[in-house]
Protein backbone atom coordinates (compact mmCIF):
# COMPACT_ATOMS: atom_id res chain seq x y z
CA UNK A 1 0.00 0.00 0.00
CA UNK A 2 1.50 3.00 -1.03
CA UNK A 3 1.05 6.10 1.22
CA UNK A 4 2.64 8.60 -0.91
CA UNK A 5 0.46 11.67 -1.59
CA UNK A 6 0.39 11.69 -5.18
CA UNK A 7 -1.02 8.24 -5.23
CA UNK A 8 -3.74 9.30 -3.15
CA UNK A 9 -4.33 12.87 -5.50
CA UNK A 10 -3.93 10.14 -8.64
CA UNK A 11 -6.73 8.12 -7.53
CA UNK A 12 -9.39 10.82 -7.54
CA UNK A 13 -8.57 12.17 -11.19
CA UNK A 14 -11.82 11.29 -12.67
CA UNK A 15 -12.26 8.25 -15.03
CA UNK A 16 -12.17 10.47 -18.52
CA UNK A 17 -8.69 11.73 -18.19
CA UNK A 18 -9.06 13.72 -21.30
CA UNK A 19 -11.88 16.27 -19.73
CA UNK A 20 -10.26 19.52 -18.57
CA UNK A 21 -8.49 19.75 -15.47
CA UNK A 22 -7.37 23.53 -15.35
CA UNK A 23 -7.92 25.93 -17.89
CA UNK A 24 -5.41 29.06 -17.56
CA UNK A 25 -5.88 32.79 -17.36
CA UNK A 26 -4.07 32.99 -21.14
CA UNK A 27 -6.61 30.41 -23.12
CA UNK A 28 -4.88 27.16 -21.96
CA UNK A 29 -6.26 24.08 -21.09
CA UNK A 30 -4.52 20.60 -19.61
CA UNK A 31 -6.64 17.61 -19.33
CA UNK A 32 -6.21 15.06 -16.58
CA UNK A 33 -3.79 13.44 -19.37
CA UNK A 34 -2.03 16.34 -19.75
CA UNK A 35 -1.24 15.88 -15.72
CA UNK A 36 -0.48 12.68 -15.68
CA UNK A 37 1.49 11.97 -18.36
CA UNK A 38 3.81 15.65 -17.39
CA UNK A 39 4.82 14.44 -13.89
CA UNK A 40 5.49 11.36 -15.04
CA UNK A 41 7.94 12.71 -17.15
CA UNK A 42 9.21 15.35 -14.80
CA UNK A 43 9.44 12.72 -12.52
CA UNK A 44 11.58 10.48 -14.48
CA UNK A 45 13.55 13.09 -15.17
CA UNK A 46 14.37 13.46 -11.69
CA UNK A 47 14.98 10.14 -10.94
CA UNK A 48 17.55 9.74 -13.56
CA UNK A 49 19.72 12.25 -11.82
CA UNK A 50 20.56 9.32 -9.64
CA UNK A 51 20.37 11.41 -6.33
CA UNK A 52 18.96 10.53 -3.28
CA UNK A 53 15.96 9.85 -1.33
CA UNK A 54 14.72 12.56 1.01
CA UNK A 55 16.81 14.73 -1.31
CA UNK A 56 15.42 18.13 -2.08
CA UNK A 57 14.23 19.91 -5.30
CA UNK A 58 14.19 23.78 -4.11
CA UNK A 59 11.61 25.72 -6.98
CA UNK A 60 11.91 29.54 -7.56
CA UNK A 61 9.79 30.31 -10.49
CA UNK A 62 6.43 32.23 -10.91
CA UNK A 63 3.73 30.77 -11.52
CA UNK A 64 2.37 28.44 -13.89
CA UNK A 65 0.43 25.11 -14.38
CA UNK A 66 3.61 23.38 -15.03
CA UNK A 67 5.37 24.75 -11.89
CA UNK A 68 2.15 23.10 -9.83
CA UNK A 69 2.98 19.60 -12.10
CA UNK A 70 6.78 20.02 -10.98
CA UNK A 71 5.53 20.00 -6.97
CA UNK A 72 3.43 16.74 -7.92
CA UNK A 73 6.33 15.23 -10.04
CA UNK A 74 8.61 15.51 -7.11
CA UNK A 75 6.30 13.93 -4.96
CA UNK A 76 5.85 10.79 -7.47
CA UNK A 77 9.30 10.39 -7.43
CA UNK A 78 9.70 10.16 -3.45
CA UNK A 79 11.57 13.53 -3.52
CA UNK A 80 11.22 16.77 -1.40
CA UNK A 81 9.15 19.95 -2.28
CA UNK A 82 10.93 22.78 -0.98
CA UNK A 83 8.84 26.48 -2.84
CA UNK A 84 10.74 29.43 -2.18
CA UNK A 85 8.86 32.93 -2.63
CA UNK A 86 9.06 34.48 -6.22
CA UNK A 87 9.88 37.95 -4.60
CA UNK A 88 13.12 36.82 -2.30
CA UNK A 89 16.10 38.11 -3.94
CA UNK A 90 20.12 37.07 -3.69
CA UNK A 91 20.80 36.79 0.16
CA UNK A 92 17.34 35.51 0.90
CA UNK A 93 18.22 32.76 -1.65
CA UNK A 94 21.53 32.28 -0.63
CA UNK A 95 20.69 31.59 2.80
CA UNK A 96 17.48 29.28 1.92
CA UNK A 97 19.61 27.45 -0.52
CA UNK A 98 22.65 27.03 1.64
CA UNK A 99 20.34 26.03 4.33
CA UNK A 100 18.17 23.21 2.50
CA UNK A 101 21.03 22.07 0.72
CA UNK A 102 18.85 21.18 -2.10
CA UNK A 103 20.26 18.42 -4.66
CA UNK A 104 18.10 20.23 -7.27
CA UNK A 105 17.10 23.91 -7.82
CA UNK A 106 14.66 25.43 -10.10
CA UNK A 107 14.65 28.97 -10.80
CA UNK A 108 12.90 31.42 -13.67
CA UNK A 109 15.07 31.84 -16.64
CA UNK A 110 15.64 35.56 -16.49
CA UNK A 111 17.70 34.28 -12.88
CA UNK A 112 19.70 31.62 -14.17
CA UNK A 113 22.93 33.23 -13.76
CA UNK A 114 22.95 34.20 -10.12
CA UNK A 115 20.84 31.71 -8.66
CA UNK A 116 23.24 28.83 -10.10
CA UNK A 117 26.42 30.56 -8.82
CA UNK A 118 24.44 29.97 -5.45
CA UNK A 119 23.70 26.98 -6.14
CA UNK A 120 26.89 25.77 -7.11
CA UNK A 121 28.53 27.13 -4.19
CA UNK A 122 26.31 25.12 -1.99
CA UNK A 123 27.07 21.92 -3.90
CA UNK A 124 23.62 21.82 -6.13
CA UNK A 125 24.42 19.46 -9.03
CA UNK A 126 21.48 20.13 -10.98
CA UNK A 127 20.19 23.91 -11.70
CA UNK A 128 17.08 23.70 -14.48
CA UNK A 129 14.87 26.75 -15.64
CA UNK A 130 11.28 26.84 -15.83
CA UNK A 131 9.65 29.86 -17.16
CA UNK A 132 5.95 30.78 -16.99
CA UNK A 133 5.22 30.36 -20.74
CA UNK A 134 6.34 26.30 -20.79
CA UNK A 135 10.34 28.04 -21.90
CA UNK A 136 13.64 26.48 -19.99
CA UNK A 137 15.87 23.61 -19.85
CA UNK A 138 13.47 21.59 -17.31
CA UNK A 139 10.89 20.85 -19.75
CA UNK A 140 12.93 20.41 -22.57
CA UNK A 141 14.87 17.74 -20.55
CA UNK A 142 11.70 16.05 -19.35
CA UNK A 143 9.75 15.78 -23.23
CA UNK A 144 13.05 12.92 -23.40
CA UNK A 145 11.68 11.15 -20.76
CA UNK A 146 8.94 8.13 -20.57
CA UNK A 147 5.35 9.52 -20.18
CA UNK A 148 4.78 6.57 -17.89
CA UNK A 149 5.81 6.36 -14.08
CA UNK A 150 4.91 4.62 -11.50
CA UNK A 151 4.79 6.53 -7.96
CA UNK A 152 7.69 5.66 -5.36
CA UNK A 153 6.60 3.63 -2.46
CA UNK A 154 6.45 6.44 0.77
CA UNK A 155 5.18 6.02 4.32
CA UNK A 156 3.23 8.04 5.86
CA UNK A 157 6.15 9.57 7.87
CA UNK A 158 8.05 10.31 4.91
CA UNK A 159 9.24 13.82 4.03
CA UNK A 160 7.04 15.37 1.12
CA UNK A 161 7.80 19.52 1.76
CA UNK A 162 9.41 21.74 3.45
CA UNK A 163 7.82 24.51 3.36
CA UNK A 164 9.64 27.87 4.92
CA UNK A 165 7.53 30.36 7.15
CA UNK A 166 6.60 33.66 5.69
CA UNK A 167 8.92 35.25 7.96
CA UNK A 168 5.99 37.88 9.51
CA UNK A 169 8.07 37.54 13.11
CA UNK A 170 11.68 36.83 12.42
CA UNK A 171 13.60 34.60 10.05
CA UNK A 172 11.41 32.22 8.14
CA UNK A 173 12.04 28.80 10.22
CA UNK A 174 11.83 25.20 7.56
CA UNK A 175 8.52 23.23 7.81
CA UNK A 176 8.93 19.96 7.20
CA UNK A 177 5.95 18.16 6.13
CA UNK A 178 5.46 14.22 5.64
CA UNK A 179 3.05 12.55 2.95
CA UNK A 180 0.54 11.73 5.78
CA UNK A 181 0.07 15.65 7.30
CA UNK A 182 -0.34 17.11 4.42
CA UNK A 183 -2.70 14.07 3.07
CA UNK A 184 -4.59 13.23 6.35
CA UNK A 185 -5.44 17.49 6.15
CA UNK A 186 -6.27 16.93 2.63
CA UNK A 187 -8.38 14.40 3.42
CA UNK A 188 -10.61 16.27 5.99
CA UNK A 189 -11.12 19.57 4.65
CA UNK A 190 -12.51 17.41 1.55
CA UNK A 191 -15.38 16.41 3.64
CA UNK A 192 -15.54 19.24 5.95
CA UNK A 193 -16.10 21.84 2.86
CA UNK A 194 -18.59 19.75 1.32
CA UNK A 195 -16.72 19.20 -1.73
CA UNK A 196 -18.61 17.73 -4.24
CA UNK A 197 -18.88 16.41 -7.65
CA UNK A 198 -19.38 19.67 -10.27
CA UNK A 199 -17.01 22.20 -8.37
CA UNK A 200 -15.05 24.33 -9.55
CA UNK A 201 -11.72 26.24 -8.27
CA UNK A 202 -10.66 29.56 -8.83
CA UNK A 203 -6.86 28.89 -7.63
CA UNK A 204 -5.68 33.04 -7.76
CA UNK A 205 -3.27 32.77 -5.20
CA UNK A 206 0.73 32.07 -5.20
CA UNK A 207 1.89 28.23 -5.49
CA UNK A 208 4.75 28.63 -2.51
CA UNK A 209 3.06 28.87 0.28
CA UNK A 210 0.82 26.73 2.53
CA UNK A 211 -2.73 28.17 1.23
CA UNK A 212 -2.03 28.10 -2.17
CA UNK A 213 -0.27 25.03 -2.77
CA UNK A 214 -1.88 22.35 -0.44
CA UNK A 215 -5.16 23.54 0.24
CA UNK A 216 -6.51 24.89 -2.59
CA UNK A 217 -4.36 22.54 -5.15
CA UNK A 218 -4.76 19.73 -2.62
CA UNK A 219 -9.16 20.40 -2.90
CA UNK A 220 -9.41 20.65 -6.25
CA UNK A 221 -7.34 17.64 -7.12
CA UNK A 222 -8.53 15.43 -4.64
CA UNK A 223 -12.04 15.80 -5.38
CA UNK A 224 -11.21 15.39 -9.43
CA UNK A 225 -12.75 19.69 -9.51
CA UNK A 226 -11.25 21.47 -12.50
CA UNK A 227 -9.17 24.88 -11.43
CA UNK A 228 -9.64 28.04 -13.05
CA UNK A 229 -5.84 29.04 -12.95
CA UNK A 230 -4.83 32.74 -12.44
CA UNK A 231 -1.40 33.38 -12.72
CA UNK A 232 -1.52 36.37 -10.76
CA UNK A 233 -4.60 38.06 -8.52
CA UNK A 234 -6.68 40.29 -10.92
CA UNK A 235 -10.03 41.50 -9.22
CA UNK A 236 -11.76 42.25 -12.39
CA UNK A 237 -10.98 38.75 -14.30
CA UNK A 238 -11.53 37.05 -10.84
CA UNK A 239 -15.13 38.15 -10.61
CA UNK A 240 -15.74 38.01 -14.48
CA UNK A 241 -15.20 34.24 -14.75
CA UNK A 242 -16.81 33.61 -10.69
CA UNK A 243 -19.90 33.00 -13.02
CA UNK A 244 -18.24 29.75 -14.23
CA UNK A 245 -16.70 28.47 -10.12
CA UNK A 246 -18.40 27.22 -7.03
CA UNK A 247 -15.12 27.60 -4.80
CA UNK A 248 -13.15 30.68 -4.17
CA UNK A 249 -9.79 30.60 -2.13
CA UNK A 250 -8.22 34.14 -0.46
CA UNK A 251 -6.40 35.64 1.86
CA UNK A 252 -7.73 38.83 3.16
CA UNK A 253 -6.58 41.56 1.16
CA UNK A 254 -7.98 39.91 -1.83
CA UNK A 255 -11.37 40.10 -0.81
CA UNK A 256 -11.20 43.82 0.05
CA UNK A 257 -9.66 44.07 -3.65
CA UNK A 258 -12.76 42.55 -4.82
CA UNK A 259 -15.12 44.57 -2.73
CA UNK A 260 -14.12 47.66 -4.59
CA UNK A 261 -14.82 46.38 -7.97
CA UNK A 262 -18.68 47.67 -8.70
CA UNK A 263 -19.00 44.69 -10.55
CA UNK A 264 -19.20 42.51 -7.79
CA UNK A 265 -22.55 41.19 -6.76
CA UNK A 266 -25.34 38.70 -6.13
CA UNK A 267 -25.33 37.71 -9.69
CA UNK A 268 -21.72 36.63 -10.74
CA UNK A 269 -21.82 35.43 -7.32
CA UNK A 270 -24.86 32.93 -7.66
CA UNK A 271 -23.09 30.01 -8.50
CA UNK A 272 -20.08 29.83 -5.92
CA UNK A 273 -21.09 27.69 -3.02
CA UNK A 274 -18.02 28.37 -0.84
CA UNK A 275 -15.73 31.12 -0.39
CA UNK A 276 -12.42 30.31 2.04
CA UNK A 277 -10.60 32.47 3.99
CA UNK A 278 -7.42 32.76 5.87
CA UNK A 279 -3.46 32.97 6.28
CA UNK A 280 -4.25 36.27 7.90
CA UNK A 281 -7.49 37.54 10.26
CA UNK A 282 -10.09 38.38 8.50
CA UNK A 283 -11.49 42.23 9.45
CA UNK A 284 -15.41 41.66 10.10
CA UNK A 285 -15.85 44.73 7.79
CA UNK A 286 -14.97 42.80 5.27
CA UNK A 287 -16.53 40.13 6.68
CA UNK A 288 -20.14 41.88 6.47
CA UNK A 289 -19.84 43.60 3.22
CA UNK A 290 -19.05 40.59 1.20
CA UNK A 291 -22.35 39.26 2.57
CA UNK A 292 -24.24 42.20 1.89
CA UNK A 293 -22.55 42.15 -1.33
CA UNK A 294 -22.54 38.56 -2.69
CA UNK A 295 -25.29 37.57 -0.19
CA UNK A 296 -22.14 34.65 0.92
CA UNK A 297 -20.78 34.54 4.01
CA UNK A 298 -17.24 33.82 4.37
CA UNK A 299 -16.10 31.21 5.59
CA UNK A 300 -12.94 32.04 8.12
CA UNK A 301 -10.50 29.03 8.67
CA UNK A 302 -6.46 29.09 10.56
CA UNK A 303 -3.70 27.44 9.92
CA UNK A 304 0.15 27.69 9.37
CA UNK A 305 3.28 26.32 7.72
CA UNK A 306 4.09 24.12 10.28
CA UNK A 307 0.23 22.25 10.51
CA UNK A 308 -1.34 23.10 7.71
CA UNK A 309 -5.23 23.67 8.35
CA UNK A 310 -6.38 23.44 11.99
CA UNK A 311 -9.43 24.90 12.48
CA UNK A 312 -12.63 26.26 9.95
CA UNK A 313 -16.17 27.58 10.67
CA UNK A 314 -18.78 24.91 10.09
CA UNK A 315 -19.66 24.66 6.37
CA UNK A 316 -22.76 23.81 7.29
CA UNK A 317 -24.30 25.70 10.72
CA UNK A 318 -22.98 29.27 11.89
CA UNK A 319 -20.49 31.03 10.25
CA UNK A 320 -18.72 33.35 13.06
CA UNK A 321 -17.29 36.23 11.84
CA UNK A 322 -14.23 37.62 13.99
CA UNK A 323 -13.93 33.65 14.54
CA UNK A 324 -11.62 30.80 13.01
CA UNK A 325 -14.35 27.77 14.13
CA UNK A 326 -14.01 25.22 15.45
CA UNK A 327 -11.26 22.43 15.27
CA UNK A 328 -10.88 20.19 12.43
CA UNK A 329 -11.74 16.64 13.01
CA UNK A 330 -8.49 14.86 14.86
CA UNK A 331 -7.45 18.08 15.28
CA UNK A 332 -6.70 18.56 19.33
CA UNK A 333 -6.13 22.20 20.15
CA UNK A 334 -6.22 23.30 23.84
CA UNK A 335 -5.27 27.20 25.58
CA UNK A 336 -2.51 27.57 27.78
CA UNK A 337 -1.27 30.46 30.31
CA UNK A 338 2.75 30.83 30.52
CA UNK A 339 2.69 28.89 33.27
CA UNK A 340 1.56 26.14 30.73
CA UNK A 341 -1.81 25.85 32.79
CA UNK A 342 -5.37 25.28 30.90
CA UNK A 343 -7.04 28.35 31.25
CA UNK A 344 -10.92 28.74 31.89
CA UNK A 345 -13.30 28.64 28.90
CA UNK A 346 -13.33 32.06 26.60
CA UNK A 347 -10.06 33.25 28.82
CA UNK A 348 -7.08 34.07 26.55
CA UNK A 349 -3.66 32.12 26.31
CA UNK A 350 -1.42 30.15 23.96
CA UNK A 351 -2.65 27.95 21.70
CA UNK A 352 -1.35 24.36 21.39
CA UNK A 353 -2.18 21.75 19.30
CA UNK A 354 -1.54 17.81 18.36
CA UNK A 355 -2.83 15.90 15.21
CA UNK A 356 -1.82 14.07 12.01
CA UNK A 357 -1.19 17.12 10.63
CA UNK A 358 1.42 18.97 12.81
CA UNK A 359 4.91 18.71 11.39
CA UNK A 360 7.76 16.70 11.54
CA UNK A 361 10.04 20.12 13.01
CA UNK A 362 11.71 22.70 11.89
CA UNK A 363 14.26 21.75 9.01
CA UNK A 364 18.08 21.52 11.02
CA UNK A 365 16.62 23.57 14.15
CA UNK A 366 16.26 20.64 16.64
CA UNK A 367 16.67 22.77 19.69
CA UNK A 368 13.99 25.41 18.39
CA UNK A 369 12.01 22.51 17.30
CA UNK A 370 12.12 20.93 21.11
CA UNK A 371 11.23 24.22 22.14
CA UNK A 372 8.07 24.66 20.34
CA UNK A 373 6.81 21.38 21.56
CA UNK A 374 5.46 20.52 25.12
CA UNK A 375 6.56 17.61 27.15
CA UNK A 376 3.06 15.49 26.05
CA UNK A 377 3.49 16.56 22.28
CA UNK A 378 1.51 19.65 21.41
CA UNK A 379 3.15 22.44 18.80
CA UNK A 380 3.18 25.87 20.65
CA UNK A 381 1.57 27.87 17.87
CA UNK A 382 2.91 31.19 18.74
CA UNK A 383 -0.72 32.06 18.21
CA UNK A 384 -2.52 33.41 21.32
CA UNK A 385 -6.49 33.39 21.25
CA UNK A 386 -9.20 31.85 23.51
CA UNK A 387 -12.30 29.00 22.62
CA UNK A 388 -15.81 30.30 23.69
CA UNK A 389 -18.55 28.13 25.35
CA UNK A 390 -19.78 27.18 21.84
CA UNK A 391 -15.83 25.54 20.90
CA UNK A 392 -15.41 28.51 18.47
CA UNK A 393 -11.49 29.65 18.30
CA UNK A 394 -10.99 33.53 18.34
CA UNK A 395 -7.14 34.35 17.54
CA UNK A 396 -6.17 37.67 18.91
CA UNK A 397 -3.08 38.16 17.82
CA UNK A 398 0.78 36.39 17.77
CA UNK A 399 2.48 36.02 21.46
CA UNK A 400 5.31 37.72 20.32
CA UNK A 401 3.10 40.89 19.76
CA UNK A 402 1.64 40.92 22.87
CA UNK A 403 2.28 43.78 24.82
CA UNK A 404 2.55 43.88 28.39
CA UNK A 405 2.24 47.28 29.76
CA UNK A 406 3.22 48.01 33.35
CA UNK A 407 2.46 44.69 33.94
CA UNK A 408 -0.67 44.06 32.75
CA UNK A 409 -1.11 42.26 29.08
CA UNK A 410 -2.81 44.35 26.31
CA UNK A 411 -3.90 42.24 23.19
CA UNK A 412 -3.03 44.67 20.34
CA UNK A 413 -6.12 43.04 18.35
CA UNK A 414 -8.67 43.82 20.97
CA UNK A 415 -7.29 47.74 20.98
CA UNK A 416 -7.41 47.32 17.10
CA UNK A 417 -10.87 46.39 16.97
CA UNK A 418 -11.81 49.68 18.99
CA UNK A 419 -10.03 52.03 16.55
CA UNK A 420 -10.98 49.99 13.12
CA UNK A 421 -14.71 51.17 14.13
CA UNK A 422 -13.81 54.55 14.28
CA UNK A 423 -15.49 56.49 11.36
CA UNK A 424 -13.14 57.40 8.87
CA UNK A 425 -10.47 54.32 9.47
CA UNK A 426 -9.82 51.66 7.09
CA UNK A 427 -7.49 49.61 9.13
CA UNK A 428 -4.92 49.62 12.18
CA UNK A 429 -1.85 48.15 13.90
CA UNK A 430 -1.01 48.62 17.87
CA UNK A 431 2.30 47.42 18.33
CA UNK A 432 4.67 47.87 21.65
CA UNK A 433 7.55 49.54 22.12
CA UNK A 434 10.28 50.15 24.77
CA UNK A 435 9.19 52.66 27.78
CA UNK A 436 11.24 53.43 30.61
CA UNK A 437 8.26 53.67 32.83
CA UNK A 438 6.15 50.76 32.20
CA UNK A 439 8.37 48.68 30.12
CA UNK A 440 6.45 48.68 26.92
CA UNK A 441 3.35 50.87 25.91
CA UNK A 442 1.07 50.39 22.58
CA UNK A 443 1.64 52.90 19.39
CA UNK A 444 -0.94 52.83 17.10
CA UNK A 445 -0.41 52.96 13.36
CA UNK A 446 -3.96 54.26 11.87
CA UNK A 447 -4.75 53.94 7.92
CA UNK A 448 -7.51 56.11 6.93
CA UNK A 449 -9.91 55.74 4.44
CA UNK A 450 -9.94 57.21 1.27
CA UNK A 451 -10.30 60.68 1.04
CA UNK A 452 -11.06 60.89 5.42
CA UNK A 453 -8.90 62.54 7.90
CA UNK A 454 -7.91 61.17 11.08
CA UNK A 455 -6.74 62.95 14.05
CA UNK A 456 -4.38 61.26 16.19
CA UNK A 457 -5.39 63.12 19.61
CA UNK A 458 -8.98 62.59 18.77
CA UNK A 459 -8.62 59.00 18.20
CA UNK A 460 -6.55 58.75 21.51
CA UNK A 461 -9.46 60.77 23.12
CA UNK A 462 -12.03 58.25 22.36
CA UNK A 463 -10.27 55.45 23.07
CA UNK A 464 -9.67 56.69 26.34
CA UNK A 465 -13.98 56.74 26.63
CA UNK A 466 -13.75 53.19 26.00
CA UNK A 467 -11.09 51.36 27.48
CA UNK A 468 -8.74 51.09 30.62
CA UNK A 469 -5.68 53.29 30.53
CA UNK A 470 -2.78 50.26 30.27
CA UNK A 471 -4.30 49.86 26.97
CA UNK A 472 -4.29 53.06 25.38
CA UNK A 473 -1.62 53.26 22.47
CA UNK A 474 0.72 56.52 24.26
CA UNK A 475 1.45 57.49 20.37
CA UNK A 476 -0.43 57.42 17.16
CA UNK A 477 0.94 57.64 13.69
CA UNK A 478 -1.68 58.60 10.58
CA UNK A 479 0.05 57.05 7.25
CA UNK A 480 -0.89 55.60 3.99
CA UNK A 481 -0.33 52.28 4.28
CA UNK A 482 1.04 48.97 6.79
CA UNK A 483 4.37 47.56 5.65
CA UNK A 484 2.76 43.69 4.49
CA UNK A 485 4.62 40.11 3.58
CA UNK A 486 3.88 39.00 0.15
CA UNK A 487 1.47 36.79 1.56
CA UNK A 488 -0.76 40.15 3.15
CA UNK A 489 0.85 40.02 6.86
CA UNK A 490 1.38 42.86 8.46
CA UNK A 491 4.91 42.94 9.29
CA UNK A 492 4.92 43.91 12.87
CA UNK A 493 8.40 43.69 13.98
CA UNK A 494 9.13 46.60 11.23
CA UNK A 495 6.70 48.88 13.38
CA UNK A 496 8.72 47.97 16.52
CA UNK A 497 11.92 48.13 14.64
CA UNK A 498 10.82 52.01 13.28
CA UNK A 499 9.20 53.16 16.23
CA UNK A 500 11.25 51.49 18.86
CA UNK A 501 13.17 54.66 20.19
CA UNK A 502 10.09 56.56 20.14
CA UNK A 503 9.69 56.71 24.11
CA UNK A 504 13.94 55.48 25.19
P1 LIG B 1 6.71 33.26 10.70
O1 LIG B 1 6.32 32.01 11.41
O2 LIG B 1 7.93 33.08 9.86
O3 LIG B 1 6.77 34.46 11.58
P2 LIG B 1 4.01 33.26 9.63
O4 LIG B 1 3.63 32.69 10.96
O5 LIG B 1 3.23 34.43 9.14
O6 LIG B 1 5.56 33.62 9.60
P3 LIG B 1 2.75 31.22 8.07
O7 LIG B 1 3.00 29.84 8.52
O8 LIG B 1 2.62 31.48 6.64
O9 LIG B 1 3.95 32.11 8.55
O10 LIG B 1 1.45 31.80 8.73
C1 LIG B 1 0.79 31.20 9.82
C2 LIG B 1 0.23 32.26 10.73
O11 LIG B 1 -0.75 33.06 10.05
C3 LIG B 1 -0.51 31.71 11.91
O12 LIG B 1 0.36 31.32 12.96
C4 LIG B 1 -1.41 32.88 12.31
O13 LIG B 1 -0.71 33.82 13.10
C5 LIG B 1 -1.73 33.52 10.97
N1 LIG B 1 -3.08 33.12 10.50
C6 LIG B 1 -3.42 32.16 9.61
N2 LIG B 1 -4.75 32.12 9.42
C7 LIG B 1 -5.28 33.07 10.22
C8 LIG B 1 -6.59 33.55 10.48
N3 LIG B 1 -7.65 33.04 9.87
N4 LIG B 1 -6.74 34.56 11.37
C9 LIG B 1 -5.67 35.09 11.99
N5 LIG B 1 -4.41 34.71 11.79
C10 LIG B 1 -4.21 33.72 10.91
MG1 LIG C 1 4.59 31.33 12.21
Amino acid sequence: DNRNLFAALRAAFPQDLDTVAVETDNGLAYSWRDLERGTAMIANLLQSLGIEAGARVAVQVEKSVEAMMLYLATLRAGYVFLPLNTAYQKAEIEYFVGNAEPAVVVCSPANFGWVSKIAFQAGTHHVFTLGDDRTGSLLQRAAQHSDRQEPVQRGDDDLAAILYTSGTTGRSKGAMLSHGNLRSNAEVLKEYWGWKQGDVLIHALPIFHVHGLFVAIHGALLNGSRMLWFAKFDPKKVIERMPDATVFMGVPTLYVRMLAESRLNKVVARNMRLFVSGSAPLLLETFNEWKERTGQTILERYGMSETVMLTSNPYEGERRGGTVGFPLPGVQLRVRDDQGNEVPTGEIGGIQVRGPSVFQGYWRMPEKTKEEFTEDGFFKTGDVGKVDGRGYVTIVGRSKDLIISGGYNVYPAEIEGYINDMPGVAESAVVGVPHPDFGEVGVAIVIPKPGAEVEPEQLIGTLKSQLANFKIPKKCFVVNELPRNTMGKVQKNLLREQHKTLFA
